[in-house]
Parts: C-alpha cells; sequence; structure tokens
C-alpha cells in the first residue's frame, strides 16, 4: 500500500477512534471519506454524502453525482484523475444541512486529507465547504472565480463553484454552474 494512502487510512481510523460527530455516525451506514486518485491535482470538496453515498461509502454517486460526472465530461476531465470527497464525512439525517458544529469537527481531518493528497487546485461545491476557503465571501458574487489561498506551507488554488444538486432543478442555476465548470481546464492551465 503507497504511504499516501496509509497516511489516509490512519485518517479514518482517527475519526471513527475519537468518535467524531457521534450522533450522525449513529445513523449512519458508512464513514464517506473520499475517492478517487490520491495524487490528482485537482481535488473537489462537497458538502456531505446523501443516501447513496452512505449506502456505497463513495461520495458523489446519487443524482448529484451523475449530474457531477456530466459536467466532468463536458470539461473533458476524468473523474478518475481527480479526488472527490466532503467537508462532513456522515450523511445528515433525511439530507439536511450539516451543522457548523459538524463541519468544524470534520474540518481538521479535511484539512489532513489536503495536506497528503497536496493537489493544487481545490474545487469547492457548494457553500459548506467555500466558507471554510474563503471566509466571508458569498457564492452568488464569487462562483467560478479563482483563488489563491495558503493552506499551511501550501499554496492553493480555490475554485468555488455552485452545489451541483442545488443547480439540479434550477435551470438558470444549473446552466451557470455548466458554464463555470467548463472554464475550469483554462484556469487550471494557467496556474
Ligand atoms: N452531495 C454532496 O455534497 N456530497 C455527496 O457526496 C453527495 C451529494
Amino acid at each position: 500500500m503507497s504511504d499516501k494512502q496509509s497516511q489516509l487510512d490512519k485518517i479514518r481510523a482517527d475519526i471513527i477512534e475519537k468518535n467524531i460527530c457521534p450522533e450522525l455516525a449513529a445513523q449512519a451506514t458508512n464513514l464517506v471519506m473520499g475517492d478517487g486518485d490520491i495524487n490528482a491535482e485537482i481535488v473537489f470538496i462537497g458538502e456531505a454524502p446523501g443516501k447513496k453515498e452512505d449506502e456505497t461509502g463513495l461520495p458523489f454517486v446519487g443524482a448529484a453525482g451523475k449530474f457531477l460526472n456530466e459536467m466532468l465530461a463536458a470539461a473533458g476531465m476524468e473523474r478518475s484523475n481527480v479526488y472527490i470527497t466532503n467537508i462532513v464525512k456522515y450523511r445528515p439525517p433525511n439530507n439536511r444541512d450539516p451543522l457548523p458544529d459538524e463541519k468544524s469537527a470534520f474540518w481538521p481531518y479535511l484539512l489532513k486529507q489536503l495536506q497528503i493528497i497536496e493537489p493544487k487546485v481545490v474545487i469547492t461545491l457548494g457553500r459548506h465547504s467555500m466558507e471554510y476557503f474563503l471566509p466571508g465571501v458569498k457564492i452568488g458574487e464569487i462562483h467560478g472565480q479563482p483563488r489563491h489561498i495558503q493552506l499551511g506551507d501550501h499554496k492553493i488554488l480555490i475554485i468555488p463553484l455552485f452545489h451541483p444538486a442545488a443547480a439540479l432543478y434550477n435551470g438558470g442555476l444549473r446552466q451557470t454552474l455548466i458554464d463555470d465548470f467548463v472554464t475550469v481546464p483554462e484556469i487550471i492551465s494557467k496556474i
């Protein structure tokens, strides 16, 4: 097993051992850590697992994931070349929004994942993951606009996008998200 994979496995073990978000854990079937290429240059970060993700243990495999796959294809990107995770790693009951306490409980583990994977680019999907990287901004005002941030000793380009689930059934938002998404390869080619 690669060293990176064993470090990522340790994060999973820590979350279980430290009993992070016990109320969510008690209702969840799986802890959904993430999926994809652990050497990826691009990491996508969503909100929290939904029903399908909880059942399978994999992120973005339900309706929002299908839409994400379509946008990756439209942008000429391979899902197997990126890494996909969420800020909150257990499904909130009835897919409610994750609570501030839940997000802050999982944030250090997300940071550790990024320190191990060392991506050049983080694409946040929706405001729940965006607010931790770009505090105080409004997604409606800055979606699609890349910003450099310093994460520890690592410089990362953040590209904030709308959440695919929010855009899925909202025609205007859906097209905005697709338009933003297809600009991603060009943004990345310039770094
Ligand atoms: N929505 C998310 O934010 N994450 C998933 O994994 C699935 C749906």
